[in-house]
This record gives C-alpha cells, structure tokens and sequence, in this order.
C-alpha cells in the first residue's frame, strides 16, 4: 500500500523488529512448552529491544520505552511468539518494592537471568480480585504465606512470582516470592494455546517470607493497575495473531483453483477478507487509543483497556476460527499453525479477565458517559 493508514501510538519501526526477533526465536524453538534454559535463551536474545525494562524508566535500570512503543514490540513478537509475559514484576517492584526488593530480585528480571510471574487467580475462581483465599500473616520477625494459586504464566519456569493474597488485617497485599523457598509446589496444567510457554498452579504451604518482600501498596489497587496495562498489551497480540492468520489464509487461497478460478480471486473471499481486516483494524485501532488513554493517566483508561481487550481477543477468535474452517484441509493440518492462531487468541481471551468480565468493565462506565461518544 502507498499510504499506509498512521495509528497514533504505534511504532512501525518497533513492530518490525519484534518481528524480526519473533521469526529468529521460532526459528530456533519450534515446539513447546520451552525449558527454563530455552525461555533464558529467548530472553537474552529480547534484552536489546528493551523488552525487559519496558515502560520502566532509565534511572531505574528500565528501557524507558512509551507504552505504545512497548505495545508495538509485543505486536510484532506476538506474530510468532505470543504472550511471552515476564515483563510485569519489574514495574511492580519498581513502583512499590522495597530497597532490599530493588536490590535483591530487580537486577535479574531486568537483565534477563531470572523469570518473574504474576499469581493472583485462585482455584475457587479468578474473575474477584477482591477475595483472596491465600494469607500472609505474620510469624516471629518474619511472615508466613500459605494458598494456592491457578494458571500462572511461567509457574513452572519462573524463579519470582508477585502473589496478591490478604494479611492478618484482611488487607490485599501483594508478595514478591521466591520460588524456590521451601514449601512453594509447582503443578502444571496442560492448556489448549499458547503451547510455547507453562502454566500452572502454585500452592504454598508455610512458605517463609521477608518482611521487605511485601510491596508498600494497596494490593488491589497495584494488581488493577497492572491489569490495566496488561490488558491494553493483550489486545495489540491478539490482533496481531488474527492478521496473522488472514495473511497466513490469503496466501493458501491463493494457491487454490475451484472451476478454472483462484479461491483469492473470487468475490465471496475478496467481501470476506475485506471485513475481516475492517474488524481487525478497528480493534487494533480501540487498543492503541486505549494505550494512549493509559499513558495520558485519564479516569476512562482501565475501562478502555478492558474494553478494548475484549473487543479484540473476540474479533481476533472470531476471524482466525473463520479462516481455519475457509482454508477447508490446510486450516485443519498442524503444519498450517492456523489452528494455533485460533487456540492462542482464546487463550488470550481469558488471560488478565475474561471477554464478559472486561465487557461488564466497559459497559459500566461507558453507560455513565454515552452522550459523550457522539
Ligand atoms: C493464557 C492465560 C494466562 C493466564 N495467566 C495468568 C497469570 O499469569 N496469573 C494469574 O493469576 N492468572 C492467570 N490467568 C487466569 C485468568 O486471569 C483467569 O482464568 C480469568 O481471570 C478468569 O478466571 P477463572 O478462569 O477462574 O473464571 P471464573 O472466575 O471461574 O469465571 C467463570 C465464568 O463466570 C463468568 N463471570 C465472571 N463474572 C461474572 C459476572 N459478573 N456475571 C456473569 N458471569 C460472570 C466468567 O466470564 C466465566 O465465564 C491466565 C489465564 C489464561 C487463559
């Protein structure tokens, strides 16, 4: 295309390396789930684009990225490798850690040696962040953890997890963890998507913790915060995975006769590919303004990014599950990677809320402020 269209926020320059980058990481690990060595590997080879330091600012050791520069190195990555997370802690710690905090776990998460994950979704549900089972009280000069928590990202190759929990008070707090202490279990469990990477369950029984390991926060009000950067990075991904699979599905079609003429060049395909990539570009377009609403500090931030989150992991569904069933047998063969777009932006759609948990976020204060969107 000659002009194409300029989405404020967006760095095409950074899209292009996380692509780059994404394609040389696949290249080398094709199949998942990837070891601790293989995710440290990946890791090493993200330090240059700042993927670690992230939005962090320079004088903390950070890469000192804008969100939207952020969100579009992740777009890129997402093309191959989506979801790579471990880059969450670091601005937790940054925000509220302790000196000993700072100084102790910050320099391996930022320089890529060590895994950081996120617990907050426990077994009896994980839509409530405001009612936490798992308890951190206080035991001697120390304190003592004890819960369990599902489907972390990385729970079987992260060494740090930032656990969200209540204290003798009942107050939400939030936990840096570390992983390897006595008393900390790892569970895995064996997801449908996002195959490169762990999930799993973390159960701590009588885990020893440091009092300088608590973040100086409301814990539900950083785990919110961080939720709603999140979220605005998960929108870009899944968008990015359903144009991958539109790009991926117009190639094949292109290769396809039916009755002397190329499935890409009939109408039905040309009206289909034209308002799936209408539909993908509007989400794209929602998740970077919501991106800008974050970086800008506006009251409607964390209810865009909720909204434009859901939007996009359904859309992103929507159009990669319509591409596997119009590519017929290639969408169905494993080689097509068609069916893993499709499995990753479900699995999207649940990570940091569900679609209805992020819709009821939206909807609620945009019902508030309808006269205002015409
Ligand atoms: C890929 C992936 C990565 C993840 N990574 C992490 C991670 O790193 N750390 C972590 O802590 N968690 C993580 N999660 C968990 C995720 O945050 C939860 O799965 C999600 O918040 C939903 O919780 P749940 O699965 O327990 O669903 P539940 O809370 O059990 O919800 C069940 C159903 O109730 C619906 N529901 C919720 N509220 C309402 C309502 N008000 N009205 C009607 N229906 C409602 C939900 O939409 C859902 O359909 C991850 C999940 C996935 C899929």
């Amino acid at each position: 295309m000659e002009s194409k269209p300029v989405i404020p926020g967006r760095d095409t320059l950074l899209v292009a390396e996380g692509r780059a980058t994404a394609a040389a990481i696949r290249a080398e690990k094709p199949d998942g789930p990837w070891s601790r060595e293989d995710l440290l590997t990946v890791f090493d080879q993200l330090k240059p684009t700042g993927y670690l330091g992230s939005t962090i600012d320079r004088q903390h050791g950070g890469s000192g990225l804008a969100l939207g520069q952020f969100a579009s190195l992740l777009e890129g990555l997402a093309t191959e490798v989506p979801f790579l997370s471990n880059h969450s802690v670091q601005r937790f710690i940054v925000g509220a850690g302790s000196p000993e905090v700072r100084e102790l776990v910050l320099p391996g998460l930022l320089d890529g040696t060590r895994i950081g994950s996120v617990a907050i979704t426990e077994p009896h549900g994980g839509s409530s962040i405001r009612e936490m089972r798992t308890t951190v009280v206080p035991d001697g000069a120390e304190l003592v953890l004890n819960g369990s928590k599902d489907w972390v990202t990385h729970a079987m190759t992260a060494d740090t997890a930032a656990v969200l929990c209540s204290d003798e008070q009942e107050n939400p707090v939030r936990v840096i963890v570390d992983l390897y202490a006595p008393g900390v279990t790892r569970i895995p469990l064996h997801a449908h998507g996002l195959r490169h990477l762990t999930f799993g369950s973390l159960q701590f029984d009588d885990v020893r913790i440091q009092r300088w390991r608590v973040l100086e926060e409301d814990g539900v009000a950083g785990a919110k915060a961080g939720l709603g950067i999140a979220r605005t990075l998960v929108a870009v991904q899944a968008v990015a995975l359903g144009f991958r699979a539109l790009v991926d599905a117009t190639e094949h079609l292109a290769t396809r006769t039916v009755r002397g003429s190329r499935v890409i060049d009939l109408d039905l395909t040309s009206g289909r590919v034209g308002a799936l990539a209408a539909e993908l570009q509007g989400a794209r377009l929602l998740a970077y303004h919501a991106i800008e609403a974050v970086e800008a500090g506006q009251e409607a931030a964390a209810a865009m990014a909720s909204g434009a989150k859901a939007h996009a992991c359904a859309v992103a569904v929507r159009a990669c599950s319509e591409l596997v069933s119009t590519c017929a047998g290639h969408g169905l063969d494993r080689t097509s990677r068609l069916g893993d777009y499709r499995d990753d932006a479900e699995m999207l759609g649940t990570a940091d809320g569900t679609g209805l948990v992020n819709h009821i976020i939206w909807g609620s204060y945009l019902k508030k402020h309808l006269g205002e969107c015409f």
